[in-house]
């Protein structure tokens, strides 16, 4: 079932997503040759607590960290570690935070210094990707138009979009029915309605689109050893349209 929200609650997955915004510009700024991935989490916690949140990420199934951290050819769900950041790496940053019982979710993948051109292509087709996929989150649209944006603008790049996890509902749980593939034909699945809160993350691989998770049994990395690009925003579908509550502005796109 999806469970559609009321614009006080939408206000308070707000409330948690500006606080992850928030939080993902201090990493970004943070992201240096030099820098540990266990730094970063270090900021994102104290980040989201000194905001009067909490981690959502922390203990969820049993995940050890705050940010989700993954580096060049991981994917998502990349643990915090020593592990130092060199020049020409990129890192997708994916964080959580609840506030008030309810939940924001956003990422943003930053290049370590200077990346090669090929590299930023990759970072900024995914970025794109994802506001692709967001102006279908319009009242009347069926779900499968977001994912079909999606995919199309990743494909025609030359990239692949990763099938083996997908956006999600979000509200006061983390994931939340319907699942948001970035793949897919258009004009299926449910009609969009005022109300429904969706984390759309677009996954993008370099190479092609199998996936491996690594004997941590989080981290999901490409089979190829290609790398991956992740950006996601959680978003109301609103009457007067899309509305992005993980944004550091005023949030329409
Ligand atoms: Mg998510």
């Amino acid at each position: 079932m999806i469970i559609l929200k009321s614009s006080e609650e939408i206000g308070k997955i707000e409330k948690a997503g500006r606080i992850v915004a928030e939080v993902l510009k201090e990493l970004k700024a943070q992201v240096k040759p030099g820098v540990t991935t266990l730094e970063l989490d270090r900021t994102a916690e104290e980040g989201i607590r000194k905001r009067g949140g909490r981690p959502a990420f922390k203990g969820y199934r049993g995940f050890p960290a705050t940010l989700c951290a993954s580096v060049n050819d991981e994917i998502v769900h990349g643990i915090p570690s020593k592990r130092v950041l060199q020049p020409g790496d990129i890192i997708g940053l994916d964080l959580g935070a609840i506030v008030d019982g309810y939940y924001g979710d956003a990422a943003i993948t930053v290049a370590v210094g200077a990346v090669e051109p090929a590299v930023e292509r990759l970072v900024r087709v995914t970025e794109e990707s994802l506001y692709r996929g967001i102006e279908q989150m319009r009242v009347g649209n069926r779900l499968s138009d977001i994912s079909h944006a999606v995919q199309t603008h990743v494909e025609a790049a030359g990239y692949s979009v990763v099938k083996d996890f997908v956006g999600h509902g979000i509200g006061q749980s983390l994931h939340e029915e319907p699942q948001l593939p970035n793949f897919g034909q258009p004009g299926q699945g449910p009609r969009l309605k005022e109300g429904m809160v969706l984390a759309i993350e677009p996954m993008v691989n370099m190479g092609k689109d199998g996936v491996r998770i690594l004997s941590d049994h989080w981290t999901a990395v490409t089979q190829d050893g290609s790398l991956s690009a992740h950006f996601e925003h959680t978003v109301a579908v609103t009457e007067a349209g899309p509305l992005i509550l993980t944004s550091n502005d005023h949030g329409r796109v």
